[in-house]
């Protein structure tokens, strides 16, 4: 490479000395050149002296001046997007886009952006003519009356905060203040209150994916909505992390009943709970979780949950945090090992809650009825094992509870349409990002899936869009091919013994066991690219190349988790309860299954890949816009941007497919007018871009400079291929 004239003020590119996986470069700007060495201070204000011979790329211009709509930045490449975000995020200009797409960086602090004037001043208007801004994007939706895919980031990046935004807005600008919109904002207390906790990452963590659909009149007047749920994160509900909290329900309801209703259902405060403490932490800086429970019971009487519904929820979460405090004590009853439960005080108070019996409710919860074909025979169980029968027991109930409460909330705010009457809606889905933890199960692997279909649909998307660019510029772009992540999804749930298939198949199979699951998987897979054989031989974990990153699956409590069934047990106890609402949450069991004979129900596997088809299906037949939400950074505090921790994030999110595209057709484009001013002197007798037609000039530089490579002009860009910029750049150089 030739020597670089660099002049003081010039902006430049410089290679980033940290090193590692999510390492870029960074902008700088010269300050000072001299025979040997230049000086550049970067944008975290960081002094460097280099060596002249140092070759440095210089910035693109759009770069330099940071862009609103990134898909202007003349360089599509990860340090400018980076770049970009982070030289508006210190101005407090948190939202860009990228074509359509809207990159949200959570400010974490309050931002006067959301108020009445703005969403007035953001009605009716097309995106670009005001700053990006969420209300833009829910504006845009609202106008052309088209579905919303609201979309997926990290833990904490702010996608539920968004979807309240987006929610809130249409709720103005549809502009009644009716009862049902009302109704539908309520919705999200309730919620929260049952689905989302505390996690290290995020104060108000949720822990289930979501979809709203919001259904208008012709007029366009809010008139009702649907709710979908995603997998709930049920373990948390017996086991929490360190520094992690239960559901926020639970802390509420400690804190907001009254005393006589805390003697009622027997209750003391949350540090008396196995299932409260094992975090350590029973308050959340910053939540009240008092003023937080009368929050919920308001919002629960807005959608029409009677007393008696509500009291009977506070029963079923009594009798769960009693159960977590049952305390087994392990026995050996001839040579076999068994488990006791030497005081019954948590037995008795659960039995009465649940209007179960005590007797039957032991036995339940320490031994298992075996049948035969001829006999049934009681076996006792460990100690191990009556913890996981109990856990499933209270996990199965709450889970069960969970999707009562979404039924109950749409059955205020559903209201079907008319046969026939065309139906317009808004949808917004808030639904969890990859994952990829230490130790990953099979929820990871569901919620993994979820991001490969989503990841399919946004590329789709983005490969469209960049179509239309071309068009509109009357570019040829039919020999631009790309290729998505179809292969991943073949092997997870589409080819014949795909990954899903076979935890299905075995969990069904009597003999089946996670390690015979493994045999299994390895035998049919082990040839696929995209599956990754464990790096010890003795590691009971399968991989999959995601298209955000490689993860590692550990098979232990597949067969189980997939099942997701409890006790048969504990099944009939509760088909024997005096309790009206406990047995109506298990209608749909009771309802299949003859007496004695549970039937086996869907797999959560099958479940969640059915309602997963369901949600595609449904993207798929709507104009989609994406908010990308991003984090940036682990403390939750504002004006701090961790460069790594976003560029993971940029990765995982896909939003670097738009550049992978854009890189398959013409990643590189200037105006005309630009083009003219920074390549003229390449090409004899062209004067300064104010005195020329352009486009000729455009043309006739190329025509000398490019001859005979892949460029194309466009009506208003010249469009080129990475390889050509360099050419010119370096052109340029030796030129001046
Ligand atoms: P996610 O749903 O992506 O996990 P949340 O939407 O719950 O993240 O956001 C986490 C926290 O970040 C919120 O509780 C809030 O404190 C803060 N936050 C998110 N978005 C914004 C915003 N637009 N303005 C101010 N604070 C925000
Ligand atoms: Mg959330």
């Amino acid at each position: 490479m030739a020597l670089q004239i660099l002049r003081t003020g010039d902006w430049v590119w410089l290679p980033s000395k940290a090193g590692g996986e999510y390492a870029v470069d960074i902008g700088a700007k010269v300050k000072f050149t001299d025979s040997g060495q230049i000086q550049v201070v970067d944008d975290d204000g960081q002094e460097h002296w280099l060596d002249k011979k140092v070759a440095l790329k210089a910035m693109h211009i759009s770069s330099v001046e940071g862009m609103e709509d990134m898909i202007e930045l003349g360089e599509l490449h990860e340090k400018g997007i980076l770049r970009n975000l982070f030289t508006r995020y210190l101005e407090n200009n948190i939202y860009t886009y990228t074509g359509s797409i809207l990159v949200a960086i959570n400010p974490y602090q309050v931002l006067d952006i959301y108020n009445m004037q703005q969403i007035q001043q953001y009605k009716d208007k097309k995106i670009g003519d005001l700053p990006p801004h969420i209300f833009a994007i829910a504006d845009n939706a609202y106008y052309s009356m088209q579905r919303y895919g609201h979309d997926h980031g990290e833990s904490g990046a702010g996608k539920t905060e968004s979807t309240k935004l987006v929610l809130q807005f249409l709720a103005a600008v549809s502009g009644q203040h009716s009862w049902i919109e009302q109704q539908i904002l309520e919705a999200n207390p309730i919620l929260e209150a049952f689905g989302n906790a505390k996690t290290i990452r995020n104060d108000n963590s949720s822990r289930f994916g979501k979809y709203i659909d919001i259904h208008f009149t012709p007029s366009g007047v809010i008139e009702g909505a649907r709710i979908e749920q995603y997998l709930l994160e049920k373990s948390r509900i017996v086991n929490q992390a360190h520094n992690e909290r239960n559901y926020h329900i639970f802390y509420c309801m400690l804190k907001g009943l009254t005393q006589d209703q805390m003697n009622q259902l027997h209750l003391k405060d949350a540090t008396g709970y196995y299932y409260l403490t094992q975090g350590g932490e029973i308050t959340c800086e910053g939540r009240d979780d008092r003023a937080e429970f009368s929050v919920i019971r308001a919002a629960m009487k807005v959608l029409m949950f009677t007393d008696d519904e509500v009291w009977d929820i506070l029963r079923i979460l009594a009798a769960l945090l009693h159960l977590g405090n049952v305390k087994y004590s392990s026995t050996e009853v001839s040579n076999i090992e068994s488990a006791e439960i030497q005081d019954k005080t948590e037995i008795q108070l659960v039995a009465k809650i649940l209007g179960v019996d005590a007797n039957k409710l032991y036995q339940g919860l320490t031994s298992k009825t075996i049948q035969t074909r001829e006999e049934s025979v009681t076996a006792s169980l460990s100690q191990e094992a009556s913890l996981d029968v109990r856990d499933a027991f209270v996990k199965g109930i709450y889970g069960r509870m969970f999707i009562w409460l979404v039924d109950k909330i749409n059955a205020a705010v559903y209201k079907p349409s008319n046969p026939g009457q065309k139906v317009r809606s808004i949808g917004v889905l808030d639904i969890f990002g990859f994952e990829l933890f230490d130790n990953n199960s099979f929820e990871q692997l569901c919620i993994n899936f979820a991001n490969e279909n989503l990841q399919q649909f946004f590329v789709h998307h983005i490969f469209k869009l960049e179509q239309a660019e071309y068009d509109s510029e009357g570019i040829q772009w039919e020999h631009i091919k790309f290729v998505d992540n179809q292969e991943i999804l073949d092997l997870i749930a589409i080819k014949k013994l795909n990954i899903v298939a076979l935890v299905d198949e075995e969990a069904k199979f009597p003999k089946g066991s996670d390690a015979t699951l493994l045999q299994k998987l390895h035998q049919h897979h082990s040839k696929n690219r995209n599956y990754l054989m464990p790096k010890s031989s003795r590691a009971a974990q399968f991989g999959i190349s995601h298209f955000a990153g490689n993860v590692f699956y550990n098979v232990k409590g597949f067969l189980e988790k997939n099942r997701d069934t409890f006790s048969i047990d504990l099944m009939e106890l509760i088909r024997n309860c005096k309790f009206p609402f406990l047995l109506n949450l298990f209608k749909e069991e009771f309802k299949l299954s003859g007496k004695n004979t549970l039937k086996r129900n869907a797999t959560l596997g099958s479940q969640f890949k059915k309602s997963l088809e369901s949600l595609m299906a449904t993207l798929n037949a709507c104009q989609p816009f994406f908010v990308r939400c991003i984090k940036p950074n682990e403390f939750k505090k504002p004006q701090i941007f961790d460069r790594e921790l976003c560029t993971r994030q940029l990765r995982y999110s896909g939003m670097m497919e738009t550049i992978r595209i854009r890189k398959a057709g013409y990643p590189i484009r200037h105006k005309f007018k630009d083009f003219v001013d920074r390549y003229r002197l390449l090409a004899d007798g062209i004067g300064p871009a104010h005195t020329v037609d352009c486009k000729q000039a455009s043309q006739k530089i190329c025509g000398i400079v490019l001859k005979g490579t892949d460029y194309q002009l466009g009506k208003s860009k010249v469009f080129l291929k990475d390889a050509q910029d360099v050419y010119l750049e370096h052109q340029r150089e030796i030129t001046i």
